[in-house]
């Protein structure tokens, strides 16, 4: 009797029929037979065995969500080209922070709190427009927004409309938001309550 087959080998085959065609989270998961992990498998593909399926962090013109496999020959070196020091620095300057969410690695995430918020690097300037494995153009994503599941946009929030936000939450929440600012900020929070006096 033939071995059922994996939901990687499902997907890697899709993938393979594919190539040159956007496919969605949907189409995906679906192959995968509807498992919660087809994600995971989608990565795996691509960061073990090299397999240039592209996202919206790698192509400006896909929306999170959708996937492409441009050509059927995996390149080893497309996973290995950002090395575990360049990984580590740049975690370590977004603050261990999702830079399009703010989720916080290890807690949970803000957007699904059923799971433990886990970072990835992600292109700023994709590689199809010639961004480069460099630290400058690499920046820590969460992998609810590496997935593109979360649907927010690249922009950051201006300051009006973080003060609008924060103007209409409860008292309550406007102090544990004062203690995260403090915490960040403690030089400037003990400046700026010296000029209070
Ligand atoms: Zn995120």
């Amino acid at each position: 009797m033939a071995r059922k087959k994996g939901a990687k080998a499902k997907l890697r085959d899709h993938f393979l029929a594919n190539i040159g065609k956007v496919m969605n989270s949907d189409e995906l998961r679906n192959v995968a037979g509807n498992i919660t992990e087809w994600a995971r498998r989608v990565r795996e593909l691509r960061t073990e065995e090299g397999y240039q399926i592209l996202t919206h962090n790698d192509r400006s013109d896909l929306t999170p969500g959708q996937y492409i496999l441009e050509e059927a020959e995996p390149q080893p070196a497309f996973s290995r080209a950002i090395s575990k020091e360049t990984r580590a620095f740049v975690l370590d300057r977004n603050g261990f922070t999702c830079q399009m969410c703010g989720a916080v690695a290890g807690e949970p995430h803000p957007y699904d709190p059923s799971r433990k918020t886990r970072l990835h690097i992600g292109h700023i300037v994709d590689k199809s427009q010639g961004g480069t494995d460099d630290a400058f153009n690499l920046r820590a994503l969460c992998s609810v927004c590496n997935e593109g599941a979360s649907n927010l946009t690249l922009e950051r929030p201006s300051v009006q409309k973080l003060l609008i936000q924060v103007r209409r939450a409860k008292g309550g929440d406007q102090v544990e938001l004062l203690k995260w600012l403090v915490q960040k900020y403690p030089e400037q929070s003990k400046k700026f309550i010296e000029r209070q006096r």
